[in-house]
């Protein structure tokens, strides 16, 4: 049982990019109340849990919200806690194995306005951060997957993810509601920015 349904878009974008492997190490951002973790730690087997093949390796989740995340047998929660904050960022190095993520997934939102054109500026700006927090935290060649509601600023981010990420697609799962803005991009084979 999922806590959202949520866990639905997650999973079909899984299903068809197997984006989270046993044994890897994933980063949610925005994660209350679960689901998406639920997916993340069945995923990469984080809890041991994964059917079949007893010896699959465990991998490691962890979630990040500004509201209380309810505990996940198999996830490390950092609940009250800014994806945007610097202070987050060292918390994830320590958790992470090795400090380094494979995956990191945004489904964070802002508390939406209602109006549309400052709401997507705010959901934005949230995407541009995880490209800094990439760059602390992301292996090379590791994906991130991050909402957002289109809008005039959406190529500006699909930019600055195409100037560190080799591969950069759009997605509307069919889960998501065909008459919201609702998108995702999916960036694939993270290389660190050259520091000129
Ligand atoms: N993926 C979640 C799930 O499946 O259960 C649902 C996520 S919900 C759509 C968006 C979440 O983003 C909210 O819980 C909100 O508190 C969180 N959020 C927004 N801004 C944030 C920030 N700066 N740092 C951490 N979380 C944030």
């Amino acid at each position: 049982n999922f806590r959202c349904r949520s866990a639905f878009k997650l999973l079909e974008i899984d299903d068809k990019f197997r984006l989270l492997q046993p044994g890897w190490s994933v980063v949610d951002c925005g994660a209350a109340p679960g689901a998406w973790s639920q997916v993340a730690v069945l995923r990469v087997n984080s809890a041991g849990t994964a059917e079949g093949d007893a010896a699959l390796p465990h991998g490691t989740v962890v979630g990040i919200d500004l509201l209380n995340i309810p505990p996940l047998d198999g996830a490390h929660f950092l609940s009250s806690h800014d994806v945007t904050d610097p202070v987050t960022h060292t918390k994830l190095l320590e958790l992470l194995p090795n400090g380094r993520a494979h995956v990191i997934l945004s489904d964070m939102a802002p508390n939406a306005s209602g109006f549309r054109e400052m709401d997507h500026e705010k959901l934005i700006t949230m995407c541009l951060s995880l490209i800094d927090l990439a760059e602390k935290i992301l292996q090379p060649g590791g994906s991130l997957v991050c909402k957002y509601w289109d809008g005039i600023l959406a190529h500006k981010l699909q930019k600055k993810l195409s100037s560190v990420f080799s591969s950069v697609q759009t997605l509307k799962p069919n889960a998501s509601r065909k008459d919201s803005a609702e998108r995702y991009f999916l960036a694939r084979m993270y290389r660190k920015p050259v520091k000129g």
